[in-house]
């Protein structure tokens, strides 16, 4: 509420409301000073930030690249690039971070670290030229509980500041699926097997679409991500264009 109200009001007055309703740090719980968003200086400094940007092979994309194998053993496809602002381990306090956003509303915090991972996309070479963002779906029962999509928030904030289009409404969670938390890789994929598809009226979208970016919240085994690459695949896409993926979050396994 109050990184809310404090968005367009003085520093005099982002004060008083600091006394009213302390804004505190997302991953220690102490109190922000003014200069200071979502996180204190001392997290800031700590912050496990991926890097993935200066390492176009990195842990994420060769678990991804891994997924995608498996699934088309087959078929040749350029090496998918994958990105992530930070990486964390389940009890971390910075797992913190993509918790606020997908299960506290939290937002503000989402957008200001969805548009540090735009400036990480922005650094790194092989990231360029991407014209389409397709943000992860939800199922329309998740979407009526949760009343949003985390992963449209932080593709929205890609879009914005990489100037590229943004299309949510391509591909659909056709099938409800359990959470995937807590679920080892083996069942992850079963889970999310066959569970995506495309809009008819949508594909049109994809048409001289040369580098795609999937969006996502977190990336833990890649059976999401991989499965969107695959209904993406299975309209007989050129095998030339390349899907990467960029996460706000990677978990380390
Ligand atoms: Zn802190």
């Amino acid at each position: 509420m109050n990184h809310l109200l404090k968005r367009n009001f003085t520093p005099y007055f982002s004060a008083a409301l600091d006394i009213i309703y302390p804004r505190c740090c997302l991953v220690c719980g102490k109190a922000l000073n003014l200069q200071e968003r979502h996180i204190c200086l001392s997290c800031s400094s700590d912050f496990p930030y991926t890097h993935f940007e200066t390492d176009s092979h990195n842990r994420m994309a060769r678990y991804y690249n891994e997924r995608l194998c498996e699934r088309f053993p087959d078929t040749y496809f350029p090496y998918q690039y994958a990105i992530s602002l930070l990486r964390y381990r389940a009890d971390d306090p910075y797992s913190r971070i993509p918790w606020a956003l997908k299960f506290q509303r939290n937002f503000a915090a989402g957008e200001y670290f969805s548009h540090l991972l735009a400036q990480k996309i922005l650094q790194a070479p092989y990231l360029q030229g991407i014209d389409l963002i397709l943000p992860v779906p939800q199922h329309p029962i998740r979407r009526w509980k949760r009343g949003y999509n985390q992963a449209e928030v932080i593709a929205r904030c890609l879009a914005e500041d990489l100037n590229v289009a943004l299309e949510s409404k391509l591909l659909i969670k056709s099938r409800y699926t359990r959470s995937q938390v807590g679920v080892d890789t083996a069942r992850r994929n079963a889970n999310v097997s066959s569970s995506f598809a495309l809009s008819e009226s949508r594909r049109s979208v994809l048409e001289g679409c040369h580098h795609i970016l999937l969006v996502d919240d977190v990336f833990t085994t890649g059976a999401t991500l991989s499965e969107c690459h695959k209904t993406i695949r299975a309209i007989s896409l050129d095998e030339t264009v390349r899907i990467s993926v960029a996460t706000l979050a990677c978990a380390e396994n």
